[in-house]
């Protein structure tokens, strides 16, 4: 393991084909450096696949599947949990989804409520639609953690968001060649609101020899932000780390 410490904070590790060798991934990613992995949920619970002490599961019932559950229900199945999450999502408004736009947002705020009434981060899924959700945000869920997963948004959208506070995690797509908004963004983002991931299995940058991500991905897309922001690597990964550190202050420095 290198010096740096990396936190994948977006990896559905409980989804095939990572599941199926999830031994093999997990050695790649600590090999590589990555010392802790959030699993973001889809249909609420994430199941627990046998994962080690340095992976985190999230709870959530992402917007592009949310016409499975009806708002009113959302806090029952919460309430069914077995574990305690460490973040509620993947959640929030996209606008590219087929569900019902005014739905995802019943269903979104179902999920608002739920972080407020047990102090957890929010990891957004928002492709879109920008206005309307840090509208909701802001009259929802106000002093929590804002985790804008893999954000596309432009930088104009960026700031509306940084302003309230929210934190920008990127991931593969920023790397792509022809990824434009997302670099100026990554550039001008402030060092202390960044975060890295892998979407794994989506997402893998270009250099990536297969089509499907893994978590050992994630030192390659930090060495491009990092070179993207002019900096060497090691510091760039200190700040993700103590940003980490900030959002999940009962997080070790990725010790197994
Ligand atoms: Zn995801």
């Amino acid at each position: 393991m290198s010096g740096q410490v990396w936190f994948d904070t977006h990896c559905h590790l409980d989804v095939e084909p990572l599941v199926d060798d999830l031994s093999g991934v997990l050695e790649r990613a600590w090999a590589a450096g990555v010392g802790r992995i959030l699993v973001p949920a889809i249909h609420g619970p994430v199941a627990d696949r046998g994962f080690p002490p340095w992976v985190a599961r999230a709870w959530g019932i992402h917007p592009g599947i949310c016409t499975e559950i009806a708002p009113e229900a959302v806090a029952a199945r919460f309430a069914r949990r077995d574990y305690e999450p460490c973040a509620i999502g993947e959640t929030g408004l996209d606008p590219l989804a087929e569900p019902p736009l005014d739905h995802q947002e019943q269903v979104f705020r179902a999920h608002l409520a739920l972080a407020r009434a047990h102090g957890l981060p929010l990891i957004l899924h928002v492709r879109g639609a920008w206005d309307r959700t840090l509208a909701i945000l802001r009259e929802e869920a106000r002093g929590l953690p804002w985790i804008m997963h893999s954000f596309c948004g432009s930088w104009e959208v960026a700031q509306g968001f940084l302003r309230e506070g929210a934190f920008l995690s990127f991931s593969g797509s920023l790397c792509r060649p022809t990824a434009r908004k997302t670099p100026r963004v990554a550039r001008a983002v402030p060092a202390e609101r960044m975060l890295l991931e892998t979407d794994a299995p989506d997402l893998a940058p270009p250099w990536w020899p297969t089509r499907d991500n893994e978590p050992a991905a994630l030192p390659s897309i930090g060495r491009f932000l990092a070179e993207l922001r002019g900096m060497p690597v090691e510091p760039l990964a200190d700040l993700v780390a103590t940003t980490v550190k900030a959002i999940w202050p009962e997080w070790e420095a990725g010790r197994r």
